[in-house]
């Protein structure tokens, strides 16, 4: 499947979620890719797709600011565009994730319309995975899509930024199935590639004006980093932030399975950044998450042997709930894409033969109660 071009990637300050702010620094941001006119053109019909994991608030930081989406959209539809937002969550329906996260007030003040995604249709490809991608037939109701990612850790990937957000065009239960068939994070990372190739977004936009650390991508603590990033490119994306929150970029893991095989975008020497110096945004101290953080995580990114890094990677935390905080809404058991989740009375019980470590019941516990541990015990 052939690379996305442009290794551009503009890093620009934007401290606060106000208006005048947000507009500013996405003007600066499309103006180092020539202007919003030279990415959307007019009259074309262009999708947002920003963050919608689940339905929370967005002072939790899960899911993309919705004064990035309005923003944008103004943008869009000043440069003589038609704009559609869309995305499927993980486990809420949508409308109800519109309503909760702040989309649906932007869909009634910018006009922009709703596609609410369907049973997909599926595209033949050529990937490092797959040969065919169920992907959300409404795509084909645009012309473009704009990625609008949220900022955070993800116990299962190492950080969540803009290559996984597209992943959100693949709708419903096909996302929990493709968790279940592809169990080690190196084979899903390189899935995750394929489903970014196949989209394809025309741009992509990261929220970092605040981020998530700790036990994202659901349950971790908002981190100001007061950025937006931008750029044509991904990979190219996700490796520089990768760099601003303090990572190794191959700690990440769809950005190590990219270098490996050497996508356009992959190697942090050959992006040009404009806008901030890196050296300059670098976060000290941010908290890199359960599986990421201590000396394993870190040594993994520095280990020169692909074969050593997949095994050391394949021994994974075990997931383990806390019945302190555990309310038993059964989230965890219909989440779980490998059917490991059993009640026998309030609280969950998982089977670890069965358990292939996704993180999927972490991701989306609302209450907290799925911490990761070394071992099953919780030590
Ligand atoms: S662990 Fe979380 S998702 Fe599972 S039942 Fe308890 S509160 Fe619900
Ligand atoms: S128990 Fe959790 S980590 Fe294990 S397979 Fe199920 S969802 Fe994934």
């Amino acid at each position: 499947m052939p690379a996305i071009s442009g290794e551009q990637v503009a890093l620009v300050r934007c401290n606060r979620y106000e208006p005048g702010e947000v507009r500013s620094a996405l003007e600066e941001i499309f103006a180092f890719h020539g202007g919003i006119e030279a990415v959307v053109g007019s009259g074309k019909k262009v999708l947002l797709k920003p963050n919608l994991l689940s339905a929370v608030a967005p002072s939790k930081t899960v899911t993309t600011n919705p004064l990035i989406v309005k923003v944008v959209a103004e943008m869009i539809q000043e440069a003589g565009g038609k704009v559609f937002i869309g995305d499927s969550p993980g486990h809420d329906n949508q409308e109800k994730a519109h309503r909760i996260c702040g989309l649906q007030e932007v869909i009634e003040a910018t006009g922009a319309e709703p596609l609410y995604f369907s049973d997909p249709v599926y595209k033949q490809v050529e990937g490092y995975r797959l040969w065919e991608i169920p992907l959300a037939p409404e795509l084909s109701r645009v012309d473009l899509v704009i990625n609008l990612a949220k900022l955070k850790t993800h116990s299962f990937t190492g950080m969540t930024a803009a290559v996984k957000n597209v992943y959100g065009c693949v709708p419903g239960k096909h996302k929990a199935r493709f968790h279940f068939e592809h169990p080690l994070p190196k084979d899903f990372s390189r899935l995750l590639l394929d489903v970014y190739y196949a989209v394809r977004p025309a741009f992509s936009i990261i929220d970092a004006v605040v981020a998530m650390e700790g036990a994202g991508p659901r349950n971790g603590r908002p981190r100001q980093v007061g950025l937006l990033m931008g750029g044509m490119n991904a990979l190219a994306l996700d490796v520089v932030a990768a760099s601003v929150l303090g990572f190794q970029p191959e700690q990440v893991t769809t950005n190590a399975e990219a270098r490996k095989l050497r996508l356009e975008g992959s190697d942090l020497e050959s992006i040009i950044i404009k806008g901030k110096e890196l050296e300059e945004v670098r976060l000290a101290g941010f908290d890199l998450g359960p599986v990421s953080k201590g000396r394993i995580g870190r040594l993994l990114a520095l280990l020169p042997f692909a074969r050593i890094r997949d095994f050391m990677t394949a021994r994974r935390p075990y997931p383990r709930i806390n019945p302190d905080l555990c309310s038993g809404c059964g989230v965890c058991q219909q989440s779980c894409p490998a059917r490991a989740i059993e009640f026998c009375g309030s609280i969950p019980d998982i089977d670890y033969h069965g358990c292939i470590r996704c993180y999927c019941c972490q991701e989306f516990c609302g209450q907290g109660a799925v911490e990761l541990s070394g071992s099953r015990s919780g030590n």
